[in-house]
């Protein structure tokens, strides 16, 4: 079907999953389709608070800057809604403790913005949006069940739910996360069940809620570094004057959810910005301790389908979901449902748009993944008693080069952040004065201490 003059195709979209992916992919889809239905399986509830269908939601979530742009693209006027709503906006160089294997990162104005705010704020933000704009219809408690195919079975017509009814579809995005049902429908069509990349890096959350005074500091990151490192913590500074604070332990060195345990794990870290925290802070009554080990990376191979379904799109977790430590998943979501959009608007038939646009995400996953896999191959080898493929060796010894030198070099800590926060490409981190700095300035280090213990995490 050509693209039609007025800029909308006729019928509706159907979205599976009001996470992150599926609100922008929503919110992006109105803009094409006269109609748009987003379906969730769980409660979604009319303040913003836990919901039982994103249990991550209750750990640290870290926007990038990339995102963060692209999201206010997409709703604008979001980032002063937040703020207004009490969430800190910071540079993320100058107002956040940072501590790497190497030391203590010195502070410095790195000119990228971070922003502290709790998952639940976000999502209920970008919901009510989405709830009203006039051209989208949300629909909790709605589970999924399956889709329905043309009689060739080669074209997405319809989404089918858990009460029996049928959605009609002119196009369908998958949006619902890290357990996808995705795979099993499409082989039950009749498609190859694509193939499935998995590193393990072993690790495992653990996040408690505090009330705490302000400090110098809006947000901290105590890194892992894998072998020897394998603990770390992240605090943020949320609306509220809520801290939400988690620690987390790769190769298996799980935090422990009991209150004593937790707090003795965080301890052994040695981090005194974290200690001093901890000290001014009284835990959120009823909040508990949570714990999460599903952080493994995983990607779907949906491009390697020779014959993608028409009019079916793939978004966020449910093709490719992180070790949460680099905090990208949120980013990535919203840049593939920026890059459907993308493909809508260009003139063409929309049979044909599903496979450009799932192409457009693999390619979206591509340099996330590399950032996240590299690190975690090195967990994975370590639990495995394996050696690290040869490959990677340069690549985390140059790594660690730059992170030694984070700890002296401003300049480095400055591209550094910007990589981390997509804003810049990885080559920024080759430049010949990056190179030069990498090779003849990193500082040396004494010998590192390792820490480990018990696996206390659910
Ligand atoms: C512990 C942890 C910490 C993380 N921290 C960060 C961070 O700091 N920064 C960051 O960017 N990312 C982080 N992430 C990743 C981030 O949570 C996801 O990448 C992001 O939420 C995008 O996911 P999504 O929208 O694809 O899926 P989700 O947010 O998981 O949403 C999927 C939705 O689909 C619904 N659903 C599932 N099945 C069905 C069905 N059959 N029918 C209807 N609805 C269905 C679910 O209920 C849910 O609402 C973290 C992840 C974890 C696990």
């Amino acid at each position: 079907m050509p693209h039609p003059p007025h800029g909308r195709f006729p019928g509706q979209a159907v979205v599976i999953g009001a996470g992150i992916g599926g609100l922008t992919a929503a919110r992006v889809l109105a803009d094409h389709f006269e109609q748009v239905v987003l379906v969730e399986s769980g409660t979604l509830p009319a303040v913003a608070g836990p919901r039982e269908g994103v249990p991550q939601a209750r750990h640290v979530h870290g926007m990038l800057a990339r995102g963060a742009r692209q999201l206010e693209a997409l709703f604008p006027g979001l980032q002063t809604e937040l703020v207004a709503a009490g969430a800190p906006l910071f540079d993320h160089g100058l107002l956040a403790s940072t501590t790497v294997f190497a030391g203590l990162v010195p502070r410095t104005h790195a000119g990228v913005q971070a922003h502290g705010f709790s998952r639940d704020l976000l999502e209920w933000s970008l919901r009510q949006r989405v709830v009203n704009h006039p051209r989208v219809t949300v629909r909790d408690r709605s589970p999924a069940t399956g889709l329905c195919w043309s009689r060739e079975a080669r074209r997405v017509v319809g989404v089918r739910l858990a009460d029996g009814e049928v959605l009609d579809a002119e196009w369908v995005v998958d949006a619902s996360g890290r357990f996808s049902k995705l795979p099993q429908w499409l082989e039950q069509a009749g498609f190859p069940r694509p193939a499935v990349k998995v590193v393990d890096a072993g690790l495992a959350y653990a996040t408690m809620l505090f009330d705490a005074p302000g400090r110098d500091f809006e947000a901290l990151q105590h890194m892992n570094s894998a072998p020897d490192l394998p603990r770390g913590a992240f605090a943020i500074h949320m609306e509220g004057g809520r801290w939400a604070v988690t620690v987390f332990g790769a190769g298996g060195d799980h935090p422990p959810t009991d209150e004593q345990g937790w707090r003795e794990f965080a301890k052994t870290l040695g981090n005194d910005d974290l200690d001093a925290l901890l000290a001014s802070a009284t835990p959120v009554e009823g909040a508990g301790i949570h714990g999460f080990k599903r952080t493994e990376n995983r990607r779907h191979e949906y491009t390697a389908i020779r014959q993608w379904p028409r009019r079916l799109v793939a978004i966020g977790d449910s093709v490719a979901a992180f070790d949460p430590v680099f905090g990208q998943g949120m980013t990535v979501s919203v840049l593939q449902a920026q890059a459907l959009g993308e493909t809508l608007a260009r003139p063409g038939d929309l049979d044909t748009a599903a496979r450009r646009t799932q192409r457009r995400v693999a390619a979206i996953v591509r340099t996330p993944w590399l950032m996240s896999v590299s690190e975690d191959l090195a967990w994975h080898h370590h639990r495995e008693r394996g050696t690290l493929p040869l490959r990677l060796r340069p690549v985390l010894w140059y790594k660690r080069r730059l992170i030694r030198l984070l700890v002296t070099d401003p300049e480095v800590s400055r591209v550094f952040l910007s990589v981390y926060h997509m804003v810049k490409p990885p080559r920024a981190l080759v430049g010949p004065r990056m190179l030069a700095k990498a090779l003849f300035k990193a500082p040396r280090l004494g010998p590192v201490t390792a820490v480990t213990g018990t696996d206390g995490a659910r």
